[in-house]
């Protein structure tokens, strides 16, 4: 059974200080509702990228993501995800509840549109929102391990489709990065990869057979890159992923 440790994940800016857009939001949307109106811009952002970038915006730029791997990391337990929060089946009812929750939240809004605090109560419906993920998803975060909840956020939800669909776009090749090892001969079967996992894959057993990691539920966050003793792993837009070895390039692959 893999151990999983805690690590370093934050490596830019918005990684590591995203989280107080989170608190922000959430929080302070109680007093002032309107800051729910920044949620559609930031839905709309992760969907556009998620057609050519699958979640890259989860382990980049979610702003809950940040809260998770900051603040909630090291209170959590890091023990190993259910399968049950794990299954299609469960991603896809979590999915549909959230969705009707939402929809009946801004139907309510919508049943008495104009007036005076209109855009009060649509900010509201959606500060709601992101509170019940704030809440909900730290302590389910805490309990198990600090991305536990982005195994099936409706969000990354939605990026998974967007991305299948994203594919028959000429651009997908061209700017979604992927994991992808430099040379599968020099990997130690360490294991370290797969224990820094935020989304608790196992990106070793998978490169050996492809040398691209495809697993839909990556997160292209880095972090194994960052970690591999060897160096071997890398985020490389599929189109021209470089084998190098002994210091040359030796294949040039282009992957569909
Ligand atoms: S495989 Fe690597 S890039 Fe993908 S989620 Fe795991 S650590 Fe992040
Ligand atoms: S961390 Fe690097 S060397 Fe270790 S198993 Fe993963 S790819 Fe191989």
């Amino acid at each position: 059974m893999t151990s999983y440790v805690k690590t370093q994940r934050t490596f830019s800016f918005i990684r590591r200080y995203g989280w107080l857009v989170t608190l922000i939001i959430a929080l302070g949307g109680l007093w002032a509702p309107r800051l729910g109106l920044l949620v559609p811009p930031i839905m709309a952002a992760l969907m556009v990228m998620s057609l050519f970038g699958g979640k890259y915006w989860c382990g980049n730029y979610c702003f809950h993501g940040s809260l998770f791997d900051t603040l909630v990391m090291p209170r959590s337990r890091n023990i190993k995800t259910p399968a049950l929060l794990r299954s299609r089946g469960f991603i896809t009812l979590f999915f549909i509840i959230f969705m009707f929750a939402l929809a009946r939240r801004l139907i309510t809004v919508f049943e008495h549109p104009g007036g005076a605090d209109f855009w009060d109560r649509l900010g509201f419906a959606f500060v709601l929102t992101y509170l019940v993920v704030t809440v909900a998803g730290s302590a389910l975060n805490i309990f198990l391990n600090p991305r536990a909840w982005c195994h099936f956020c409706p969000m990354g939800t939605i990026q998974s489709l967007l991305y299948k669909a994203g594919k028959y776009l000429p651009w997908t090749d061209s700017w979604g990065k992927k994991v992808a090892i430099k040379d599968g001969s020099l990997c130690l079967s360490c294991g370290k990869c797969s224990r820094v996992c935020p989304m608790q894959l196992e990106p070793h057993g998978e490169l050996m057979n492809s040398k691209i990691l495809h697993n839909g539920a990556c997160i292209r966050c880095g972090v194994c890159t960052r970690h591999c003793p060897q160096n071997l792993l890398s985020l490389e837009t599929p189109s021209k992923i470089f084998h190098k070895k002994e210091g040359n390039i030796i294949r040039l692959e282009k992957v569909r």
